[in-house]
C-alpha cells in the first residue's frame, strides 16, 4: 500500500470515529480540572485509549498516561502528547476557578484520534518505528503554594508535568515528540508552526527589615522602601536588554507592610523572568536578583529569593515544523499555514525541546483569547479533526520506509541538554538564595 493509500485510510477512520471523541472533548471541557489534580480526565482518558485496543501505564507524575501503538519496544519511537490540565479563570463559577480556555481538552480529543485511527487502522506493520501516546499533567504554571506542599511531601519533584515526567524516565525511550495547541482567537482552520519562545523562571523575594513606630522611622528599617528601590533598580536596567534575548521582567507585591502605623518589616514579592534562550534567562536571574538586592543594601534590610524553578525556552525543531506544514497544506488554505518565529507564553514543552527534537504547532478553530473568559471551541473540525490527520499523515512519514525520515532527523540532531545536565539545571532553580 502507497503512502498517500494509508494516509487516506488512517483520514477516513479520524473522521467516522470522531462522534465519541468529540462527546469526550465536550464532557472533559465541562469537567476541567487543575494540574496535578486531573483524576477524572486521567480516567476517561485512559478508559477510551484502554477501550480502543491501548494497553496504558497510568499515575505517571500523579495523573499522567502512556501507551504506546506497537506492544515492543521499538525504536524510533516518537511521542504524540497533550495536555491534561484547565487553567484558572476568575469569572469560572467554579470554586477552584478551573475552565479549559486554554483548550487542552481539545488536545486530548486529537490525541485519541489519532490513537484510535492508528490502532484500527492495522498499519502499524508498515511503520518502521513506534508512537507513544502521552497524556501529560500539569502544564500550566499556576498554583505553585500547592505544587511546593506536593514536592515537599515528595509527590512530585518538579512544578511542570512534562518535567516530572521526564525525571520519572517517561521519555528515556522516546526520539522525537509531537503535541499541537490552540491559538487564540482563530475561529477558522489554521497552522502556525511556532520556532521559539521564551522560558520562565519564577522567583518569591522577601525583604525583611526592622519594625517601629511609623512616628519614629529612624528606629526601623523600611522594608516597603527598600523594596521600591529593588523594583527601581530593576526598571532601570531594562534599558540593557538585548532585543534578540526577548527579556521580560514583571513581578507583583503580594504584601506591602502590616499596619499603616508600623514601619513595614515583612515585604513579599512574586517574580518571573522570561528569555528566549537558557543562557540569557540565566543570566537576566541573576542581575535581577543583583538589582532587588541593590535596595536592601542601600536599606539595611536583608533580602531573600526562593527561586521556584520554571519552563526552558521553546527550540522547535525546523524539519519536523517543516514536515508538518506540508501535511498542514493538504487540508487547509496556503494563506492559513504560517510560520511563527516566536511564541511570548512559557510551556514546559521547551524542555521537551532542549532533549529531543520537538514541535509545537498552533491551530485554530477556537475564538477569544487564551486564559480569557471568551475563550471558546467555535469549529470542531478546525481544531480538533483537522489537527488529528495532519498529525497522523506526519507520523506517517516520519515512520514509513523503515522510518527513513525520523532517523534523518535524529541524526541532524544535537541536543541542547542531556538529562543529567537538563535535571541538574532544574535543581538550582529550586535554590533559596
Ligand atoms: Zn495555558
Ligand atoms: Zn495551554
Amino acid at each position: 500500500m502507497n503512502i498517500s493509500a494509508i494516509k487516506k485510510d488512517i483520514h477516513t477512520l479520524i473522521d467516522e470515529q470522531s462522534a465519541p471523541v468529540l462527546d469526550l472533548v465536550k464532557d472533559i471541557g465541562a469537567h476541567p480540572e487543575l494540574g496535578f489534580k486531573e483524576f477524572r480526565t486521567s480516567n476517561i482518558v485512559n478508559d477510551f485509549l484502554n477501550h480502543s485496543g491501548y494497553e496504558t501505564k497510568r499515575g505517571l507524575a500523579l495523573t499522567g498516561i502512556k501507551t504506546q501503538l506497537k506492544k515492543e519496544h521499538v525504536r524510533p519511537n516518537i511521542a504524540f502528547i497533550a495536555e491534561l490540565d484547565g487553567i484558572t479563570c476568575s469569572e469560572s463559577s467554579r470554586k477552584d476557578k478551573a475552565t479549559h480556555n486554554c483548550g487542552h481538552n481539545l488536545q486530548l480529543g486529537v490525541l485519541l484520534s489519532v490513537a484510535q485511527a492508528f490502532k484500527k487502522s492495522g498499519i502499524s506493520s508498515v511503520l518502521g518505528g513506534n508512537i507513544s501516546f502521552i497524556a501529560s499533567p500539569a502544564e500550566e504554571y499556576i498554583e505553585l503554594e500547592y505544587r511546593s506542599e506536593l514536592r515537599k511531601r515528595g509527590d512530585i519533584r518538579y512544578f511542570g508535568g512534562k518535567q516530572e515526567l521526564i525525571s520519572r524516565g517517561v521519555f528515556d525511550d522516546v526520539d522525537a515528540a509531537i503535541m499541537v495547541h490552540s491559538q487564540g482567537n482563530t475561529p477558522y482552520p489554521f497552522v502556525g508552526a511556532v520556532n521559539t519562545g521564551n522560558g520562565l523562571i519564577a522567583e518569591m523575594i522577601r525583604y525583611i527589615g526592622k519594625s517601629a513606630h511609623a512616628a519614629v522611622p529612624d528606629e526601623g528599617i523600611n522594608a516597603l522602601n527598600a523594596a521600591i528601590l529593588g523594583i527601581n533598580a530593576v526598571n532601570a536596567m531594562r534599558e540593557t536588554f538585548r532585543d534578540e534575548d526577548r527579556n521580560r521582567v514583571h513581578f507583583i507585591i503580594t504584601k506591602g507592610g502590616d499596619a499603616v502605623n508600623s514601619v513595614p518589616s515583612d515585604v513579599r514579592l512574586e517574580c518571573f523572568v522570561r528569555s528566549c534562550n537558557v543562557v540569557s534567562m540565566l543570566q537576566l536571574l541573576e542581575q535581577t536578583e543583583k538589582s532587588f538586592r541593590s535596595g536592601g543594601s542601600a536599606l539595611g534590610a536583608k533580602v531573600r529569593f526562593k527561586r521556584l524553578s520554571g519552563y526552558l525556552p521553546l527550540m522547535c525543531n525546523p524539519e519536523l515544523n517543516s514536515l508538518f506544514t506540508v501535511n498542514a497544506r493538504q487540508h487547509i488554505p496556503e494563506n492559513r499555514v504560517k510560520t511563527i518565529d516566536f511564541f511570548k507564553a512559557s510551556t514546559d514543552m521547551g524542555d521537551i525541546t532542549h532533549l529531543m527534537p520537538a514541535i509545537h504547532p498552533l491551530v485554530g478553530g477556537v475564538d477569544g483569547a487564551l486564559h480569557a473568559a471568551d475563550f471558546k471551541m467555535v469549529d470542531a473540525t478546525a481544531a480538533i479533526i483537522t489537527p488529528a490527520k495532519i498529525v497522523a499523515s506526519t507520523l506517517i512519514d516520519l515512520l514509513s520506509g523503515n522510518a527513513a525520515k525520523m532517523r534523518s532527523i535524529t541524526g541532524n540532531y544535537r541536543p541542547l541538554l542531556t538529562k543529567p545536565v537538563y535535571l541538574d539545571l532544574l535543581d538550582s532553580l529550586f535554590r533559596n538564595n
